[in-house]
């Protein structure tokens, strides 16, 4: 990948990604269309098919939000009943592959947690659930621990 296409590409996901979204809140049809996954696979190619799978295994996910709903902690379930917590709108995961492949070679725009963490905003299938400020500091500080297990 050229470094023009290496900026362009989170630009391209965020756009199409936004246009899904405002697709399904007009229309109130919460399934991706074929079209929708053709452009997705477009742009994310194999993530995209981990991401369907966690979302076929998870019909919904947990968000953890404070009373105030100014902060949200989405936990998703990875491979081997793993548990990571991304935050809704924000590009980062503390899974392996977001450190190597997002970060590091920079070869995916999001890893398989953030992609299904953002299909699973846009199709509504999110279960919130309300924490204190204080359980929301240990869920973060746990998702901090994982990062420094994944080496
Ligand atoms: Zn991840």
């Amino acid at each position: 990948m050229n470094s023009y296409i290496r900026l362009k590409v989170p630009v391209v996901a965020e756009s199409i990604l936004g246009k899904i979204e405002k697709r399904v809140a007009e229309l109130d049809n919460k399934d991706l269309l074929d079209e929708e996954l053709l452009t997705l696979h477009s742009v994310f190619g194999n993530v995209l098919e981990r991401s369907l799978d966690i979302l076929e295994k998870h019909p919904s996910f947990t968000a953890y939000t404070t009373k105030n709903k100014l902060r949200v902690l989405l936990e998703i379930k990875g491979e081997n009943d793993r548990c990571y917590r991304v935050f809704p709108r924000i590009n980062y995961c503390p899974c392996y592959s977001f450190k190597h492949q997002v970060l590091e070679h920079k070869s995916q725009v999001f890893c398989k947690h953030v992609l299904a963490a953002r299909i699973a905003l846009i199709l509504g299938r999110i279960t919130e659930h309300e924490v204190t400020q204080d359980q929301y500091l240990m869920l973060l500080r746990s998702m901090y621990d994982i990062e420094e297990n994944n080496g």
